[in-house]
């Protein structure tokens, strides 16, 4: 197989960058390997929104979907890359010039270039989708919208971007990494952990180039 996967998501760490009062990732070891001790186990305790992660619409929508009940084929699938440039925003006026038939679709913003350092303190005028881009993205019947950020409304931004999407049951991947990302078209592979009636969930996504 000579198809190049690009590993999208960020390292988990307890350092790594969290959103403004976010739990973040703690890891505590139950049993570590020493003398009569064998084995290694880990208890870990996180935000279910710490690194790279899937929000269902259970997020925003008291009946909306779980991890448990959303669709896989809004997982895996051919994607589209779009590359924002220097965009600050992605508004209505980027989001039109995404291609007809896309169903899966990553924003590379100048986001991806904070991954240089996994730790830096929270940006707050990253890179989101407004309200009316979501709302002109929530008409063309996709699968899944990611953004290489930690959500993907900007930090002040009305929560109508993440209701438009959701309500249109599009899956949300964010935290994503698109540094070695060109635009263009791929195989997008993100299964995030079966958490029942929960409202998101980590994941590792990759991407393969034909
Ligand atoms: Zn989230």
């Amino acid at each position: 197989m000579n198809d190049k996967i690009i590993d999208i998501s960020v390292k988990v760490t307890s350092s790594l960058v969290k959103w403004p009062d976010s739990f973040g990732f703690a890891t505590e070891p139950m049993l570590e390997i020493a003398g009569e001790i064998e084995a290694n186990v880990t208890k870990i305790e996180m935000d279910v929104h710490f690194g790279t992660h899937v929000d269902a619409p259970l997020h925003f929508l008291a009946e909306g979907d779980d991890m448990s009940t959303m669709p896989l084929r809004k997982l895996v699938g051919k994607c589209y890359v779009m590359d924002c440039g220097e965009a600050s925003v992605i508004s209505a006026e980027v989001v039109q010039h995404l291609p007809k038939n896309a169903q899966k679709i990553l924003f590379k913003t100048k986001n991806s270039q904070l991954w240089e350092d996994p730790s830096h303190v929270f940006k707050e005028d990253f890179v989101g989708i407004d309200a009316l881009g979501a709302a002109m993205l929530a008409k063309m019947n996709l699968d899944l919208v990611g953004v290489d950020y930690l959500s993907i409304q900007g930090y002040k931004e009305h929560n109508d971007t993440h209701r438009n999407l959701l309500e249109a049951n599009v899956v949300l991947l964010e935290g994503i990494d698109l540094r070695e990302v060109d635009k263009g078209w791929y195989d997008l592979y993100c299964l995030p952990i079966k958490l029942q009636h929960i409202e998101a969930a980590p994941c590792r996504a990759i991407l393969i180039k034909k």
